[in-house]
């Protein structure tokens, strides 16, 4: 078998981003520039790059991008009484505090606090429920929505197909199934009580792996001609690399590749659609207020 087709994220992020950017100079001729503001709370490395990357790529659409930055011991009322301020606020569209947030911040009062109508990261109940019954005012999370889009660009109809999702996070796992069964794939949920996955995961017409085990999806657990999507970012030690680590997946994909129809890579793949995604639901929070 010929070797898969790359799903290039970086591309079609690109694609996502444009339309953002056209969709959001449409907002600003009415008077209204799309606003995204991101709340970080403590000082993680890795958090800080996220929030850097949301900011920028909010500028780069013409959108108003803001960040608040808040020192670690920031208490959980004053977090929730900034939320406040922010629901409040009409130049603030999108809401969004980096998770995770320090251990003395219980995370989901921070997710119930923000307000559905600003969830943009798709977290709140209300949100989850609005996406899982079909309404489509509802805003899904970043993660699954992007894989959405990458099946949609790269030409894979998910209609029937059987899909196969390993892990059931609230993040990736369980939206992505909502938005499948939406989608009318029929949809399998695999998870660390699975028994013999293995024999689950090859039955998929499409795998959607979101462990973040690294490389735990082998050649021999995919079906040839499978299309497969890894959403894992797993650092592991590479001495060769000048960082002492490199980024994989959940997905060998160095054997996969040789198994699957088409495939996304790590990095390159699903993460850059992430950050699209939310800058698409933030224009769309805007224009809802509008309506
Ligand atoms: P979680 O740790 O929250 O969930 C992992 C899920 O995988 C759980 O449901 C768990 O099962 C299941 N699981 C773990 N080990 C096994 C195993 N050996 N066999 C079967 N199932 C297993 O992870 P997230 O959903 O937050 O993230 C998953 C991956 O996606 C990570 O690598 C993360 O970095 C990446 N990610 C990437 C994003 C992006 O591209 N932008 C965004 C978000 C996440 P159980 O429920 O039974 O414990």
């Amino acid at each position: 078998m010929d070797a898969a087709k790359i799903i290039d994220g970086v591309a079609v992020a690109k694609q996502v981003r444009a339309e953002v950017a056209r969709d959001a100079a449409a907002l600003i001729a009415r008077g209204v520039t799309p606003g995204l503001t991101v709340v970080l709370v403590g000082d993680d490395p890795a958090s800080a790059v996220y929030v850097r990357a949301k900011e920028k790529a909010c500028v780069e659409a013409g959108m108003n991008g803001k960040t608040i930055r808040l020192p670690a011991d920031t208490s959980q009322a004053d977090l929730l009484a900034l939320i406040d301020q922010l629901n409040a606020d009409p130049t603030v569209h999108g809401i969004l505090v980096q998770m995770p947030v320090p251990k003395h911040i219980d995370p989901q009062a921070v997710i119930l606090r923000i307000s559905a109508e600003k969830d943009v990261d798709g977290f709140h109940p209300v949100n989850v429920g609005r996406v899982w019954i079909g309404e489509k005012n509802g805003f899904a999370p970043c993660t699954p929505a992007g894989v959405m889009v990458m099946l949609e660009k790269a030409g894979v109809n998910v209609t029937g197909q059987n899909v196969v999702i390993l892990g059931r996070s609230n993040i990736v796992g369980k939206p992505m199934v909502s938005l499948m069964v939406a989608a009318s794939a029929t949809v399998t949920v695999c998870h660390s009580k699975t028994r013999d996955l293995p024999s689950v995961v090859r039955g998929a017409d499409i795998l959607i792996a979101a462990i973040g085990k690294p490389e735990f999806v082998k050649a021999d657990m995919v079906k040839p001609g499978a299309v497969v999507i890894d959403v894992g970012i797993n650092r592991v030690d590479d001495a060769s690399n000048p960082k002492g680590y490199r980024i994989v997946g959940d997905v060998d994909f160095a054997a996969v590749s040789q198994v699957a129809s088409k495939i996304t890579p790590v990095p390159g793949g699903v993460g850059p659609m992430t950050i699209a995604m939310l800058l698409k639901n933030t224009v769309r929070a805007a224009t809802q207020r509008l309506a």
